[in-house]
C-alpha cells in the first residue's frame, strides 16, 4: 500500500488534505489524474447502469435531507459501530475492525495484540455527522450529512412512479458523497469520513427478489472483472445471519484482495420492503406500486448494489500496479484498462527541434478533440515514456524522423536521439488514420492491439504509435471476460 500512496502523491493522483496545516487525518484531495481516473470509474458505472440497460433511471439527490429521513431509516437510532478505548495508548478503535487498525504503541501490531494493550468493553458510537441549518442552533435545526446515498432514492420513489412511469422491476441509481464519522479510518482511501458512493436501488415484485439478488451479484462481479480486475483477486462473501444489517434479509460483499487482506469493495443487499414501509409510515404517504390496468398494488422489495467510488479506484489501482526492470532500472507501470486510464494517449516529439514539436502539437490538438490526450516535449524520451507508464497511459504517439533506424521502444524506456533529424509532415491519410485509431470507441475501449499494427502502418513515417502498456482486451471481451495480463 505504501507504494500506491507514494505513487499517488508523486504523480498527482491523490494528496493528503490540508497538508500545509499538517494534514487532517484520513482526508484526501484528488489531484488532476485522480479526478480523471475517478471520473472514468464513475462513467463506467453509469454506463453499466443506464446505457447498457433500459430499466434504470438516474438521480442526484441532496446531501442534507429532512432529519425524519434518518429516524425512518433507522440511522439515528442504530447507525453505530462498536467503539473500544485503549487505556494504555489512549486511542479509540472500532471493535469489529481491530485487524485494520494499528496499535498506538507498536504500529506493527493490531490493538489488543501486545501485553500492554488494555482495551475497554465495546460501546455503541453513532456515525452520523450532525450540523445545523439556519443561523441559530435551536430545536429542529439539527440536520445530518447523509451517511449513504440510498435514502435519497427512497424519498424520491413516488416521483419516479409518477414521472418515470416504470413498473417493477426497475432501478434508480445515483452517485454522490456520503459522510460517516468513522472511528477507525486509514489504509489510505479505503476508509475515510467523506467518500463517494455509487448506489442503485432496484425495485422488484416481492416474489422476484431472490432472482434479482442473484442477478445483481453476477452483474457486479462481472463489472470489476471486465474493467481489468483479476478474477482470482475477487470473491463474493455472504454475510452470516448475525452480521446482517437491520433492514437486510441477505447481503453478500464483493471482496477484493487488498494489500490489507480480503476486504469489502461493494455490498449487495436484499433490503426487502423495509425502507419504503418505514418512509411510508413516517411520512404518511403511500409508497407502493399500483397497476393501473389490474388494480394490483404492492410495496416493491429492493435489491441494492452499493459500491464505493474511492474503494473501487483503489482496487483498480492496486490491481494494475506493476514494476519491472529494464536494463537494471526499475520502472513502475499502471496496467490500467484503457477505459479507466486518466490519459488515453500521449503525444511526444522525439526532440524539440526540426519541426517535430509543431507536428506533435498538431496531432495532439486533433486527438484531444476526441479523447483525453497529453502533450509532453520536456526531457529525455525515456523519462517521458516512464511518466506516462506511471499514470497508466495506454498509448503514445512519438513524432520522429522518418525511416531512421529502430523505433524507440516505449517498453525499453529509451529514445533514439541520434536518429532524429527533421520530421516529415504526415500525409492527410496518415493523420486520419492516427486519429481514427485512437478515437474510435472500440480502440479506446481496448479493441485494437496497436502493437500488431505499429510496424506495418507507421514504419517509414514520422509518427510512431506505441504499444499500450496496459492490458488490452478485444471489445467482445470487454463485455465477457477479463483482460489479458502480460
Ligand atoms: P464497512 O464494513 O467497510 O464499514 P459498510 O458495509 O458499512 O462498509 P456500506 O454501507 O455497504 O459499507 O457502503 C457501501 C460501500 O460504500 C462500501 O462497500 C464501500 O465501498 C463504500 N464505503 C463505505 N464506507 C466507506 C468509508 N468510510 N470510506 C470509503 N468507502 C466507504
Amino acid at each position: 500500500m505504501d507504494k500506491i500512496v507514494s505513487l499517488c502523491k508523486r504523480r498527482g493522483f491523490i494528496f493528503p488534505s490540508s497538508e500545509i496545516y499538517g494534514g487532517l487525518g484520513s482526508s484526501y484531495d484528488y489531484g488532476h489524474y485522480g479526478v480523471l481516473f475517478k471520473n472514468h470509474v464513475k462513467a463506467q458505472w453509469w454506463r453499466s447502469m443506464l446505457q447498457e440497460r433500459d430499466d434504470i433511471l438516474a438521480l442526484d439527490s441532496a446531501i442534507i435531507q429532512h432529519p425524519q429521513t434518518w429516524v425512518a431509516s433507522g440511522h439515528l437510532a442504530g447507525f453505530t459501530d462498536p467503539l473500544v478505548d485503549c487505556r494504555t495508548c489512549k486511542l479509540r478503535f472500532r471493535a469489529d475492525k481491530l485487524d485494520e487498525a494499528q496499535c498506538g504503541r507498536k504500529p506493527s501490531k493490531h490493538p489488543g495484540e501486545t501485553p500492554d494493550c488494555d482495551l475497554t468493553d465495546a460501546r455503541d458510537f453513532n456515525l452520523l455527522f450532525e450540523t445545523t441549518v439556519g443561523p441559530v442552533k435551536e430545536e429542529g435545526s439539527t440536520v445530518y450529512l447523509r451517511p449513504e446515498t440510498a435514502q435519497g432514492i427512497f424519498l424520491n420513489f413516488r416521483n419516479y412512479m409518477q414521472f418515470g412511469r416504470k413498473k417493477p422491476p426497475f432501478g434508480i441509481a445515483q452517485i454522490g458523497k456520503s459522510f460517516r464519522n468513522e472511528i477507525t479510518t486509514g489504509n489510505f482511501i479505503f476508509r475515510t469520513r467523506e467518500f463517494e458512493q455509487m448506489e442503485m436501488e432496484f425495485f422488484v415484485p416481492p416474489d422476484q427478489a431472490q432472482m434479482w439478488f442473484e442477478h445483481w451479484l453476477e452483474q457486479r462481479m462481472n463489472w470489476y472483472v471486465n474493467l481489468g480486475i483479476r478474477p482470482d483477486h475477487l470473491q463474493l462473501r455472504a454475510h452470516d445471519p448475525d452480521e446482517l444489517s437491520h433492514y437486510s434479509s441477505a447481503t453478500s460483499d464483493v471482496e477484493y484482495r487488498f494489500p490489507i487482506g480480503w476486504s469489502e469493495l461493494e455490498g449487495i443487499a436484499n433490503r426487502g420492503d423495509f425502507d419504503l414501509q418505514a418512509h411510508a409510515q413516517h411520512s404518511g404517504q403511500k409508497l407502493e406500486y399500483v397497476d393501473s390496468a389490474s388494480g394490483e398494488r404492492y410495496v416493491p422489495h429492493v435489491i441494492e448494489p452499493a459500491a464505493g467510488a474511492d474503494r473501487a479506484l483503489l482496487a483498480f489501482m492496486v490491481d494494475a500496479y506493476d514494476e519491472d526492470e529494464i536494463e537494471g532500472e526499475r520502472r513502475t507501470v499502471l496496467r490500467l484498462h484503457p477505459v479507466l486510464a486518466p490519459v488515453k494517449v500521449a503525444v511526444l516529439p522525439l526532440v524539440r527541434k526540426d519541426g517535430q514539436p509543431e507536428l506533435a502539437a498538431e496531432i495532439y490538438r486533433e486527438l484531444s478533440e476526441q479523447v483525453q490526450a497529453e502533450y509532453d516535449e520536456g526531457g529525455a524520451i525515456g523519462r517521458r515514456y516512464r511518466r506516462q507508464d506511471e499514470i497508466g497511459t495506454p498509448w503514445a504517439v512519438t513524432v520522429r524522423q522518418p525511416g531512421a533506424g529502430a523505433i524507440p521502444d516505449r517498453r525499453a524506456g529509451r529514445g533514439d536521439r541520434a536518429a532524429a533529424a527533421g520530421a516529415v509532415a504526415l500525409t492527410e491519410a496518415q493523420r486520419r488514420r492516427v486519429t481514427s485509431m485512437l478515437t474510435t470507441s472500440d480502440t479506446v475501449a481496448g479493441a485494437g492491439r496497436c502493437s500488431a499494427r505499429t510496424s506495418t502502418l507507421w514504419a517509414g513515417s514520422s509518427v510512431m504509435l506505441h504499444e499500450p502498456s496496459a492490458p488490452v482486451v478485444p471489445l467482445a471481451m470487454v463485455l465477457r471476460g477479463p483482460p489479458e495480463r502480460r
